[in-house]
């Protein structure tokens, strides 16, 4: 960020708090700032809309309410709770830094910045906003949300991809943070992202409480900010999805404990749209015979490097036998204990049609 805008001023507080108090979404993460809570919600969030977060919240709260419990939890149900999230990793690095917690700290979550920061999956944004929003620690909590603010704020043509401007905007913070109501603060440069200074389209600027300190809006650029460069272009991967049902329900594998969806069940699949004949052959090479084979539903599904066009196919199969790492999962299984990805979300709903 430019020098000359580097220094915001603190004034700035306190038309922001007046307008996070009053205007703030009731969050269910909100009302109750215990660190185990906010930590939960802040792994939640990212990535991930606020909407989609929300339910899962209460019923991983409900289910895992406190450290130890995440610490004990069985994988299979934690990942079941996660359901829906996307990016599963998070839910098992906070299973190993409840762990921990255990070992270090007798279960509870430590308050100073450092030794959140130290925690298995906890970067330093998570760090600053569980020191923040739990501990009242005066400590910046720089997400994307933010970034955009600052950029706007301080008219700065500077790409906020790059980790030095975060590392600016984290300074900045440092000197404008209210030693009294730090984690308010930083949830409400983070609201004014989500809701005013927004990500897709014009910022709301009539609407916006720090207009006065905002040399992009004087400047009349704020529209055209931030600036960052084009990701690259995801890659495109054809596969072909089987949904093998038999008596004892439909065929899953699990997939490799590195790399896209470790460890989580899926259903099978091969690279490439194969024909009904070749499909026949898969199926025969993991020696599940089929009744019947067919074409079912297609689908689309985008990660954040790769996108995969999904053809279904559906077999008939009187198997017993599945290979290593496979399984049968019946309708109940499928609906109560195990997690399967979002990317299958359309063959988990036609498996669940096709069995019931
Ligand atoms: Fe964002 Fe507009 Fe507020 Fe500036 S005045 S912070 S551009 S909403």
């Amino acid at each position: 960020m430019e020098r000359e805008n580097s220094l915001l001023p603190g004034e700035m507080a306190e038309p922001l708090l007046h307008w996070y108090d009053n205007s703030a979404r009731s969050l269910p993460w909100r009302s109750d700032t215990s660190p185990y809570r906010v930590w939960v919600s802040e792994i939640m969030l990212q990535q991930t809309r606020v909407g989609a977060v929300t339910e899962r919240f209460e019923r991983f709260i409900q289910e895992l309410p406190s450290v130890t419990a995440l610490a004990q939890a069985e994988e299979e149900k934690l990942m079941k709770l996660w359901e829906g999230l996307g990016y599963y990793s998070r839910a098992r690095n906070m299973q190993k830094a409840a762990r921990v917690m255990m070992e270090r700290y007798g279960g509870r979550f430590p308050s100073a910045y450092e030794d959140i920061l130290s925690l298995p999956g906890i970067g330093k944004y998570t760090a600053g906003a569980v020191a923040s929003i739990a501990f009242g620690v005066p400590v910046p909590a720089v997400d994307g949300n933010v970034l955009r603010v600052f950029s706007r704020l301080t008219a700065s043509r500077e790409d906020i991809g790059r980790p030095e401007v975060k590392e600016t905007v984290g300074d900045m913070i440092r000197k404008i943070i209210p030693g009294n109501r730090p984690g308010e603060f930083n949830q409400a440069l983070m609201e004014l992202g989500a809701i005013i200074c927004v990500p897709s389209g014009a910022p709301l600027c009539s609407r916006c409480p720090v207009t006065e300190f905002c040399s992009g809006y004087k400047q009349g650029v704020a529209d055209s900010l931030p600036c960052k460069t084009a990701k690259r272009a995801r890659r495109r991967e054809r596969r072909t999805v089987f949904l093998i049902i038999s008596s004892r329900g439909v065929a899953l594998r699990r997939r490799p404990d590195r790399g896209l969806l470790a460890g989580l069940w899926e259903f099978p699949c091969e690279p490439g749209w194969l024909s009904q004949e070749m499909a026949g052959l898969a199926l025969r090479g993991w020696g599940v015979l089929a009744n019947r084979v067919a074409t079912s539903v297609n689908a689309f599904h985008v990660f954040t490097h790769v996108e995969w066009e999904m053809k279904g196919v559906a077999a008939d199969s009187d198997a017993e036998a599945l290979p290593e790492s496979w399984r049968w999962a019946d309708t109940r299984a499928l609906r109560e204990t195990i997690a399967v990805p979002s990317a299958f979300r359309a063959y988990l709903a036609e498996a669940l049609r096709r069995m019931e």
